[in-house]
């Protein structure tokens, strides 16, 4: 029998499905949240954008290939992508409870589901 959409679609107990980010049926790999306080000065989450971006494009302390990959990361973020990266190591207990994240395994694009419901993308 071929699988319906409604036999595939993205849910909460299932660890294969239509991927919203690639539409292939891939399997999802399901992570728990943690948090940990934001570590900015000014005690907000840290954007650049605007003039900072442009700054830090022509920051000549980065090389060409840093800067290129950092205005990309922030050109993602203002965009409003939500995406796994790899940052700096924190230890915290804090976890977010009612909030999880599935990740294809083929694409790596990453969906947010809040109380079992998905709310991006
Ligand atoms: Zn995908």
């Amino acid at each position: 029998m071929e699988p319906t959409d409604t036999d595939t679609a993205p849910a909460f107990d299932r660890a294969r499905f239509t991927c919203p980010a690639c539409r292939e049926l891939a399997d999802q790999v399901w992570l728990n949240a943690y948090a940990s306080p934001v570590n900015n000065p000014d005690g907000v989450p840290l954007r650049i954008a605007g003039a900072g971006l442009e700054q830090l494009a022509r920051n000549p302390q980065f090389p060409p290939e840093v800067r290129e990959r950092k205005v990309a990361y922030w050109n993602r973020v203002n965009g409003g992508d939500v995406f796994l990266d790899r940052w700096a190591p924190v230890q915290t207990d804090l976890f977010v409870a009612g909030l999880e994240l599935s990740v294809c395994r083929s694409c790596l694009g990453t969906a947010v589901w809040l109380g079992g419901r998905m709310v991006y993308p």
